[in-house]
């Protein structure tokens, strides 16, 4: 998992570099035990936050690794018809899932991507895309 620099310092992704170091000082000061004893910030952590966000390369690296875990719903052009991995179909003789399209043609996603992550799938044919809903390991202990 990767860790939300962003939601740490209340800064949108948008931000400017003076927009971070404020939210970097703001969050420095919250989270500071004289301040606020009960804190359960670590200051590491907002450290680590500030020297990622304020470097252009660490910062379009973390927006990277923040896209490929929290997928792409509501980020494209339109929205994607949501279809439970319930509703397709397993092929055991190649670790992947498919679903019929409208068109005719397939959407298959496979085990691998499923592993990685991926939600987005377009089908085999047309140039409609789904998002097929499943469960991730990591996320059983929400
Ligand atoms: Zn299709």
């Amino acid at each position: 998992m990767t860790l939300d620099y962003y939601a740490l310092l209340q800064v949108t992704q948008r931000a400017s570099p003076a927009d971070i170091k404020a939210a970097y000082h703001r969050a420095l000061l919250a989270a500071h035990p004289d301040k606020n004893p009960s804190s359960a910030v670590d200051i590491t952590v907002l450290q680590d936050a500030y020297r990622v966000l304020s470097a252009p390369a660490l910062r379009a690296q973390h927006d990277l690794q923040l896209k490929n875990t929290k997928g792409p719903i509501g980020t494209g052009s339109r929205p994607a018809q949501i279809i439970s991995l319930t509703e397709f179909q397993e092929d055991p003789a190649c670790d992947a899932w498919s679903h019929p399209c409208r068109c005719g043609a397939q959407y298959t996603i496979t085990v691998a991507e499923m592993d990685a992550g991926c939600h987005l799938v377009p089908c085999a044919s047309c140039s409609e895309v789904i998002w097929v809903g499943y469960e991730m390991a990591e996320d059983a202990d929400e």
